[in-house]
């Protein structure tokens, strides 16, 4: 099959993440080929401490004589999205951020401690919902947004008010517009999140899920089991499509790694895609996730099974980003299906939708029954 986008990232992907260990190969960590500090992101401490860690790095950093971030389009949307991904922009979250919003079926409310990944994965949940190029910026005004968080305290409509999740407290999840672990080395912000809410003395969780494996920073932490890590999986074959993220032997030693530190954990298969033999193929994913948690005890350990769906809107933008890519998104082999916003998706017809969720939920139920499956969707 034609590698729509070769991993081409990685020249600026540096292997000195992790410890070398045994095992799986080191993750990588991101090194932006250029980071923009505004001068408003300068004026909290966060900020400068962002920035401090880019120059430690030895990463060339531009302060910049104005807020806005310009010159980041390109005609060639090529050469605009390349140059993007090796972006990393030090700015303040604007006003809307503090009004959070419900992140259905995963937790009460999302809150971002930045927005965009560095990573090139050609189903990229971000396609649907960012705009313009993809630069991961990443907010200095740290405090006030974690500041915000127990103005929503107990008044979640989506966990809290599911009695089989109502223990979980009110939740906050901090994944949905970047992969705040894939970038922690350069910014803190994740480690700064954990230890708030560890502190935090009331029912509430923190949730995040990555697709990265670099998670020595977070074991220490004074997390007192209120924040949920979760690492988002596929089967071995859907690799090529994960550019530029941690292997899946990577991140399988780190889901170990942070279970044995406490915290509570969990898989986000996603998106489930109908591979070919993909019963043995999820089967064999999930046997893994049972390998690499055996002889832990007191897991509190989750699933959550995301089908893969697209809209025209995103179908538009991974074309552009990855145009050789073999993602099947032929809207005649889906079900056409409404939000309730009225706009439209396309998800697999129903029977091959019901087929997967039986096989899955079975193999998980037979290889990790103390796992807790929180949604299908
Ligand atoms: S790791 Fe997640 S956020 Fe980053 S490119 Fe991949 S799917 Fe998108």
């Amino acid at each position: 099959m034609v590698l729509a986008e070769p991993r081409t990232d990685t020249p600026h992907i540096d292997p000195v993440a992790s410890a070398p260990s045994p095992g799986p190969r080191p993750s990588r960590l991101w090194r932006p080929r250029r980071v923009l500090v505004t001068p408003a992101a300068l004026e909290h401490a966060h900020g400068r401490a962002m920035a401090a860690r880019a120059e430690a790095l030895g990463l060339p950093v531009e302060y910049l004589a104005a807020n806005r971030l310009t010159g980041l389009r390109n005609p060639d949307s090529r050469i605009a999205y390349r140059e993007a991904k090796a972006t990393l922009a030090i700015v303040v979250a604007p006003p809307t951020k503090l009004r959070l919003q419900p992140i259905p079926p995963s937790a009460d409310w999302r809150f971002d401690l930045a927005e965009g990944c560095p990573a090139h994965c050609q189903y990229c949940y971000l396609a649907g919902s960012l705009s313009g190029p993809p630069v991961t910026r990443a907010y200095a005004n740290l405090d006030a947004i974690l500041d915000n968080l127990p103005a929503y305290l107990g008044q979640g409509a989506i966990t809290s008010t599911q009695a089989d999740r109502a223990h979980e407290g009110t939740t906050f999840e901090a994944s949905c517009y970047t992969d705040p672990l894939g970038i922690e080395h350069l910014t803190g912000s994740l480690s700064a999140a954990i230890t708030r809410f560890g502190a935090w003395d009331a029912p509430v969780q923190l949730r995040f899920t990555t697709k990265f494996a670099a998670v020595k920073p977070l074991l220490g932490l004074a997390h007192n089991g209120r924040t949920r890590i979760r690492f988002s999986v596929n089967v071995r074959s859907a690799s090529r499509y994960e550019g530029g993220t941690a292997s899946l032997d990577a991140r399988l030693a780190a889901l170990r790694a942070v279970a044995e530190a406490g915290y509570p954990v969990g898989l986000t298969i996603a998106p489930i895609l109908p591979v070919p033999d993909w019963q043995d193929a999820y089967a064999g994913l999930i046997r893994d996730v049972s390998g690499a948690l055996a002889g832990v005890t007191d897991i509190d350990l989750t699933f959550e099974l995301i089908t893969h769906r697209f809209t025209p809107g995103s179908k538009n933008v991974l074309q552009g980003w990855y145009p050789g890519s073999d993602l099947p998104m032929t809207e005649t082999e889906r079900s056409r299906k409404l939000t309730k916003f009225g706009s439209v998706k396309y998800v697999f017809p129903q029977d091959l939708m019901q087929s997967m969720r039986t096989d899955l939920t079975e193999e998980i139920r037979r290889s990790l029954p103390q796992a807790r499956i929180l949604y299908w969707t």
